[in-house]
This record gives C-alpha cells, sequence and structure tokens, in this order.
C-alpha cells in the first residue's frame, strides 16, 4: 500500500472535517471560501450556504472593523495573527452546550489567523482557526471566584457579611494608631441583643439567626461610609466610628437602639421585636491601646445590662 500523499485532498479534507477546531477562510473581500464541520455544526449553517458569501452579511455579531483591521494585516504583512478569549470573548458567537458556566455566556474562543500563499506566492487567503477554550476560562473565573471567597472568609462573618473579630480587632488596632499619631476623634461601641437566648427558645436557632442577619441589615442602615461594623462573637457587635467623638458616638449609639427597638422583624411568618443594649468608648490619650478601648465599651454595656438593658451607656473614665 503506497503511503498517503499529503495533498491528496479526500485526505485533507477528512481531516479538516474532523477536527474538533473551527476552520474557515477568507478571501481578501471577506468571502467564506472553506467552511469545516466544527463551524457547520456550531453556527448551524452547511458550508453549501455560507461559501461565497461575505462573513459579516451572515453573521451580524461579527465585530466588522476589528476582524477587517486583523484580517487585513495578515494580508499585508503575511505573518500570523492571535487572539485570546481573555482580550476577545468570541469571534462568533456559538452556545457552549455547558451546564455549568461560571457566568460565561457563549462559546469562548482563542483564535489564529494564517496567511495562505496563493501560486503566485502572494497571500490569497486569510485563514482562522478557532478554539473553544470555554472549559479553561470556567475554570479560571472559578478560580478567581473561590480565591476572591477565600480573602473574604477570611476577614468576614459568613452569617452576616460584616468584618469577623479578628478583621474587626486588627481594623481598631489601626485606627488607634492613626488618631494617636495624627490626632482627630474616635469611638468605639459594643451592642449586645437583650434575651437573645429567649428568641432561640420560642422560635429555634434559625429564627435566631435570621434575626441576628435583620440586626445586621438594620445596624448597617444607621452607620456612614467610614464607620466599621464588625460581629463581635454570637449576638454581640461592634462598631468603630472613626472621627467621632463622644457625643457623635452617643447620636449614634441612640439611634441604633431606637431603630432596633422600632423595627419589625419578620421571621418565618411571624413578626418580633427585639431591643439591644449599647455601650461605648470614645478615644483618649490615656487609652493604652486598642484592646483597652474595647474593654472599655464592653464594661459600659454590661453597665447597660445591668441598668436594665434597652440603652446606652457611656464609659466614663472618672467614674467607671
Ligand atoms: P442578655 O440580655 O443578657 O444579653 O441575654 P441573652 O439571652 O441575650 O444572653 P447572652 O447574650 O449571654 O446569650 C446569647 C445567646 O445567643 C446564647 C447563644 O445560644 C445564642 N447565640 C450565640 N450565637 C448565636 C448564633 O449565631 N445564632 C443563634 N441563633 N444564636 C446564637
Ligand atoms: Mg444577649
Ligand atoms: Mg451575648
Amino acid at each position: 500500500m503506497n503511503a498517503p500523499d499529503s495533498n491528496d485532498p479526500q485526505l485533507l479534507a477528512g481531516l479538516i472535517g474532523q477536527l474538533n477546531v473551527g476552520l474557515f477562510v477568507l478571501d481578501p473581500e471577506f468571502r467564506l471560501r472553506l467552511w469545516n464541520r466544527f463551524m457547520e455544526l456550531n453556527s448551524g449553517r452547511s458550508a453549501a450556504e455560507v461559501l461565497g458569501r461575505v462573513i459579516f452579511d451572515l453573521f451580524p455579531e461579527v465585530d466588522e472593523p476589528w476582524l477587517r483591521k486583523k484580517v487585513e494585516t495578515v494580508f499585508q504583512i503575511g505573518g500570523y495573527a492571535f487572539t485570546s478569549a481573555n482580550q476577545r470573548p468570541y469571534l462568533l458567537r456559538f452556545d457552549h452546550h455547558r451546564p455549568v458556566t461560571g457566568g460565561i455566556d457563549y462559546m469562548r474562543q482563542d483564535c489564529t489567523f494564517l496567511p495562505l500563499q496563493g501560486p503566485d506566492g502572494r497571500i490569497a487567503h486569510v485563514g482562522v482557526s478557532i478554539v473553544d477554550v470555554t472549559d479553561k476560562i470556567i475554570s479560571e473565573v472559578q478560580r478567581e471566584e473561590a480565591l476572591a471567597r477565600l480573602g473574604d472568609i477570611s476577614i468576614r462573618d459568613g452569617l452576616t457579611g460584616i468584618f469577623n473579630r479578628r478583621q474587626l480587632e486588627r481594623s481598631l488596632e489601626a485606627e488607634v494608631s492613626r488618631v494617636r499619631r495624627y490626632g482627630g476623634e474616635l469611638s468605639v461601641v459594643m451592642f449586645d441583643i437583650d434575651h437573645f437566648k429567649q428568641i432561640n427558645d420560642s422560635y429555634g436557632h434559625r429564627a435566631g439567626d435570621e434575626v441576628i442577619q435583620a440586626v445586621v441589615g438594620y445596624t448597617c442602615g444607621v452607620l456612614r461610609q467610614p464607620d466599621i461594623a464588625g460581629r463581635y462573637g454570637g449576638e454581640e457587635f461592634t462598631l468603630i466610628l472613626p472621627e467621632t467623638g463622644a457625643q457623635g458616638a452617643m447620636v449614634v449609639s441612640e439611634r441604633l437602639r431606637e431603630t432596633l427597638e422600632r423595627a419589625d422583624i419578620h421571621v418565618g411568618g411571624q413578626s418580633l421585636g427585639v431591643t439591644v443594649s449599647v455601650g461605648l468608648s470614645s478615644f483618649r490619650a490615656d487609652v493604652a491601646d486598642h484592646e483597652a478601648l474595647l474593654d472599655e465599651a464592653d464594661r459600659a454595656l454590661y453597665r447597660a445590662k445591668s441598668d436594665g438593658r434597652n440603652r446606652v451607656v457611656m464609659y466614663r473614665p472618672a467614674n467607671p
């Protein structure tokens, strides 16, 4: 048996037909001169339908100025050109037939533009190959999302999305050193939901979680942009109020207390009320560090509880 002739048109057609890569050829007028099976399957248009026709008339989604420039450069310079799906998601809009998409709408395509010489040695056609890189892009997107989530998981509380205790303490440490160095004001507020055990006992732990989420929602509504909220423990929260002195912190705390007292929190079709006790302390030069400031706010909170709950108590250094 003879070795196959590498110029045998049937052999080449068989090869091109079975490639799992899109291949098409354009002439200088952008008419299609070859359209392989991959292109037929993904575009839903047969070679018989498209050959001899201008690609822009067939596929209006193609970015005409961009493709013209790309192909004309290959005609003029005679070198390869390439576009990756990261720069330009696709040349032709094809479905990708994948169930898990990570937000990827259409088939992502890496495209190569190949100069094809005519008999006179000049570039007579440009071949274009399309490789489906959707899976690669989906996994890249998923990896990036997972990394972003990991970064977030380490600083945020999973139930409420506000800062966790560690991040809160870090932020407070940074704020304390900032006011110590540059001056200005800083207050810390701690609050705890009153008789929360009763909510858990009456409505269940899941309902308790929803109450915690609702309390955080209302709390964020009371805060200004530079303020920082964190979940310090189970149903105990801390606010860092930069550029806020004792008076301002008192106003914020009172507003928070009132807002929650008035709030209608709906859990499992029932409406229930909550109150919070609030303690606060403001930075002074004699405060040793951020832990001491937190401790003062915590002592004020303890006082708010023992004084009858649903109230705000400010830490007073002379009369703690
Ligand atoms: P007090 O007015 O003195 O604060 O009374 P309390 O019942 O709220 O008492 P305390 O703050 O000591 O108890 C908090 C309870 O909150 C205990 C715990 O079972 C519950 N808890 C802590 N974390 C969570 C949570 O993430 N979800 C739910 N549902 N409950 C929690
Ligand atoms: Mg409590
Ligand atoms: Mg508590």
